[in-house]
């Protein structure tokens, strides 16, 4: 079925499409015909990874719930679009790993676990480097000193002077912890932005113009934002994610995919809570006030009023402020989501004539190109059917003004600011604006400079019947799929253990 979601050009025709085909695309609707059920045990709001593991465990555990989505999909800012040829391109969340043990789970539950494929192949050898440019100077490197240069770069500019991260943080997944429970790692680490730090080596000349031509673009991929956005802290839990080696930290975030689309892994989910009988849904259902009372939640959408006991609430951060709470959240909560999160993707996947193209890697860090840097970073992706390499372009600080919806014939000129090859051999494009989507406002959560320290906690508590969910709060692998699952994973877990304690009557020993 087709989504809203999404837009494709071609460049032959002139056409431009909004709306995709997508297997995560729901219809009918709604799973019921008239008025719904009265009170639910749970509502889940948002149909992203998170609330759908929420509400397959809650319905999987006996309770009645109702999931409640503003799209006409599944997955939220994990999507998988199919094109006329049966060529799938992820819109979002895409790369996967087997040390992200949540959404490996899943995988291996649905017996998906077998079916990845890989986005980097250095098979096409006249097209088989990096390229990177910076002060206006280019460069070119084979993937294998690539590495090696990445790793030393990344090490020297993670370890601010006095700081060791990789002593700091004997466990990653507990990182902020480790963080917040050491004043002087924080003060040093989430008051400093990535550009700071860049102006730092670069004055000490700790690391060369061409060592910060592929690093600079790197971060600035993770953040999907400019460097003066980009938090330490937040680089350096990713950095130790990775244990501290580019090569791990690079393939948890941009080398494993799931081959059959991440829209089919959030439909397993989905149709496993659907097939417990105790999941009603309703999508294209923008939710606009929420209620709560010690007795019940209500919940207001534009199709009508719902009411629940608990409320599992996964908004994303930069929406979630545009929802009406009675009482109203707290002070610190709201300035948190009127803050919101850095990342401001555009991502863009361009069909590129012949095959060379699916070993390249780019990076830009000069502003003076003509489109003032639209994109920073992009990979050869996949092989279409068509026999042409998809090369994935990833932007930064997406601008509403400059979207590739309102000029498309412009994306050509955008890649060729990597290298003209590239538009001299540019068919067409898919892509989704993360940065203009109503129901996200953005990409992965980035958390800006200082932001964790001061609001992540308080994100996380409860108000009232409403627990909070979602990768941009979870704890481990914030911002992350894996995130998304482990929030949601917890969130219905309480909720089943609260209702277990009131609803059911206590075993006998
Ligand atoms: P969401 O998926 O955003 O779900 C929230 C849901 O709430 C959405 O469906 C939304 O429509 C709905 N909603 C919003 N407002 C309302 C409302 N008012 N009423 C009702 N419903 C509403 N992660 C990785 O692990 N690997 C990657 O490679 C990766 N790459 C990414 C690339 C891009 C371009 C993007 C955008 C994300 C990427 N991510 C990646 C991050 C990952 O996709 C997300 O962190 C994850 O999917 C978020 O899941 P979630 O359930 O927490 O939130």
């Amino acid at each position: 079925a087709r989504t809203k979601d999404g837009f494709s050009y071609t460049k032959a025709t002139g056409e431009l499409k909004r709306g995709l085909v997508s297997e995560g695309a729901i219809c009918p609707s709604t799973s019921f015909a008239s008025s719904p059920q009265s009170t639910y045990d749970v509502i889940v709001i948002g149909a992203g990874y998170s609330g759908l593991v929420a509400a397959r465990d809650a319905a999987s555990a006996g309770l009645s719930t109702l999931l409640i989505e503003a799209r006409d999909r599944i997955g939220g800012r994990s999507w998988t679009s199919k094109d006329e040829h049966g060529n799938l391109y992820e819109m979002g969340g895409t790369w996967i790993h087997n040390q992200q043990g949540f959404v490996w789970r899943e995988l291996a539950r649905y017996g998906m676990d077998r079916n990845l494929k890989l986005s980097p192949n250095e098979d096409y050898s006249s097209h088989a480097y990096s390229m990177a440019r910076r002060n206006g100077i280019e460069y070119k490197q084979d993937y294998a000193t690539n590495e090696a240069v990445m790793d030393r770069a990344m090490r020297i500019f993670t370890n601010l002077p006095g700081a060791s991260v990789q002593e700091a943080v004997p466990f990653p997944p507990h990182l902020l912890d480790s963080f917040l429970s050491d004043p002087k790692l924080t003060a040093l680490y989430d008051t400093t932005s990535c550009a700071e730090r860049v102006a730092q080596v670069e004055k000490e000349g700790l690391l060369t113009n061409e060592e910060l031509a592929y690093l600079v673009a790197y971060i600035e991929l993770c953040f999907g934002a400019r460097l003066e956005k980009c938090s330490m802290l937040v680089w350096a839990k990713w950095y130790t994610h990775g244990n501290c080696s580019y090569k791990l930290l690079n393939d948890l975030l941009i080398v494993y995919k799931i081959a059959t689309g991440q829209s089919s892994l959030a439909r397993k989910i989905f149709d496993e809570a659907a097939s417990t009988g105790k999941l009603s849904y309703s999508f294209e259902s923008p939710v606009s006030k929420i209620i709560d009372r010690p007795s019940a939640t209500r919940v207001v959408t534009s199709r009508g009023t719902f009411s629940a006991r608990r409320l599992i609430c996964t908004l994303p951060i930069n929406v979630a402020g545009k929802v009406e709470f009675d009482p109203p959240v707290s002070a610190l909560r709201q300035e948190a989501w009127k803050e919101g999160h850095v990342n401001r993707c555009l991502k863009v996947h361009s069909e590129i004539a012949g095959p060379e193209f699916r070993s390249w890697t780019g990076n830009l860090c000069d502003d003076d190109v003509p489109s003032g840097r639209q994109l920073s970073m992009a990979i050869g992706d996949q092989l279409l059917k068509s026999g042409n390499a998809a090369v994935v372009a990833f932007g930064i600080d997406f601008d509403e003004e400059k979207a590739p919806s309102k000029n498309p014939r412009g994306i050509a000129s955008l890649f060729g600011e990597f290298d003209p090859e590239l538009e001299k051999r540019y068919i067409g494009s898919t892509w989704h604006e993360w940065g203009s989507d109503e129901f996200a406002n953005g990409a992965w959560a980035m958390p800006g400079v200082g932001f964790s320290t001061k609001y992540l906690k308080e994100l996380q508590s409860r108000h009232g019947n409403v627990l909070w969910a979602g990768a941009d709060i979870s704890d481990d692998w914030n911002s992350f799929i894996d995130g998304a699952i482990s929030s949601g994973t917890r969130a219905a877990y309480t909720v089943v253990e609260e209702w277990r304690r009131t609803t059911l009557p206590s075993a006998k020993l």
